[in-house]
């Protein structure tokens, strides 16, 4: 099998490069380093998001018409090769573009498209995803904020967590519960949430790295108009899972979470450091990235055949938070006891780690499917998934 890139990869791969080496910003703070002025960072993020506007990268994926580049996954994932390359993490409008923006435009009417898609594109509007909530995250569809209908409006109340930027957020896409006496699947329905509404309470969530990256979000009789629910009453399941498919493509490429090469470079620099185990650590590291790049070689040719690569991301996934880990273990033992004097970029990567095993679905549930779609094992039992939803016990 040839992995090198095909000549029209290689060309697009030359163009992307040629615009990122023109335009794309000489240094980029690193959001997961709590010594940033957020501030700057913010101001940053909607510069960069500008300029990729300006010159019709805003949005690779996206249908031309409504102001994408109309290119595919193969070209998405060099898109994201390149912008690693270039030293640009996740953009603070990650959820926007990859995620609010194709949802809204498979199931959003011409209103909704023509209000929300351009602000997005324009570096005009963050977005965040309120989906998880303390009793609802692998089990999402247990989620209990209700909504309930008043004439032309919606009023909402609940409580959501693990909000990611709900603090930079003009927009939220927001899940509820509207029918409690049908299955927890069927009666849930998905709005666009405005989050200067009155009654909206966003209050940030400390991490163990010291950041405040995601929020508890309370949600106390928030009116939303009828003309911000996106798809049809009790149908949001179907639209939520447009927004998960598309965080899976957005979040899935290896290369923004650990670099393989930066820490044989550390390891070079570090050579007094390299006892035998160390070097048994990272030998077995290499062969660990290389298996995980033949299965990212076998997602993106299903990828360019028009099939969804379900089983193979999720064993991507998993083995992309094994790495990362590790990466960032052997990273601080090679610093020795400077490990613990100061902070820096192997202590971000560190701290940062535990959260890939739980972020975009845990380890566990990644688990779950391999065993179904792998190994061909029975389904995960779930005893309440035909009974009403106000009929579940719950504690
Ligand atoms: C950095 C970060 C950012 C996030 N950003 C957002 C965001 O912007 N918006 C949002 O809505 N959510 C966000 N989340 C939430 C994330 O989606 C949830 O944390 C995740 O889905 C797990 O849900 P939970 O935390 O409720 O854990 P639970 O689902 O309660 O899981 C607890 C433990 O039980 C295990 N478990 C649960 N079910 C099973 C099962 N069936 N089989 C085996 N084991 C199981 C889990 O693996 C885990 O170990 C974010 C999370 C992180 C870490």
């Amino acid at each position: 099998m040839d992995f090198s890139d095909s000549p029209h990869e290689a060309a697009f791969r030359a163009e992307v490069r040629g615009f990122l080496d023109r335009h794309a910003p000489r240094a980029m703070p690193d959001y997961f380093d709590d010594r940033i002025d957020v501030e700057t960072f913010v101001a940053e993020s909607v510069r960069w998001q500008k300029t990729l506007c300006a010159h019709g990268w805003a949005a690779i994926s996206w249908p031309r018409e409504v102001g994408g580049r109309g290119l595919g996954p193969l070209e998405q994932i060099i898109w994201n090769q390149e912008l690693t390359r270039s030293g640009l993490g996740d953009s603070l409008f990650l959820v926007a573009i990859g995620l609010a923006g194709p949802t809204i435009i498979a199931h959003g009417d011409a209103d909704q498209k023509r209000c929300y898609l351009d602000p997005m594109l324009r570096g005009e509007a963050m977005w965040c995803q309120l989906f998880s909530e303390p009793g609802a995250g692998s089990d999402l569809a247990a989620l209990a904020t209700r909504a309930t209908r008043e004439g032309d409006e919606w009023v909402v109340t609940g409580q959501k967590t693990w909000c990611s930027g709900g603090h930079h957020a003009d927009m939220g896409m927001l899940l509820a519960r509207t029918d409690a006496t049908v299955p927890k699947h069927d009666g849930i329905t998905y709005f666009l949430l405005d989050m200067r509404s009155p009654g909206v309470e966003v209050r940030p969530l400390r991490d163990m790295a010291g950041g405040t990256h995601f929020n508890q979000v309370f949600l106390n009789e928030v009116r939303v108009p009828d003309a911000n629910r996106l798809g049809p009453v009790g149908g949001g399941w179907k639209v939520a899972m447009t927004t998960l498919m598309n965080e899976r493509m957005a979040m899935g490429g290896f290369e923004r979470l650990f670099s393989f090469d930066e820490l044989i470079e550390h390891a070079r620099e570090n050579r007094q450091r390299l006892d035998p185990g160390t070097r048994d650590e990272l030998a077995r590291l290499y062969t660990w990235v290389r298996t995980l790049e033949l299965l990212n070689a076998r997602v993106v040719t299903k990828l360019g055949r028009g099939e969804m690569p379900i089983a193979e991301s999720s064993v991507m996934k998993l083995s992309i938070a094994r790495i990362a880990t590790k990466v960032a273990e052997l990273g601080m033992d090679l610093l020795g006891p400077d490990a613990l004097k100061r902070r820096g970029p192997w202590q971000n990567r560190f701290l940062g780690a535990p959260a890939i095993h739980i972020a975009g679905g845990t380890d566990e549930i990644q688990k779950n499917v391999a065993a179904e779609r792998v190994l061909g094992l029975p389904r995960d039992p779930q005893t309440d998934r035909d009974l009403p939803f106000d009929r579940i016990p719950r504690s």
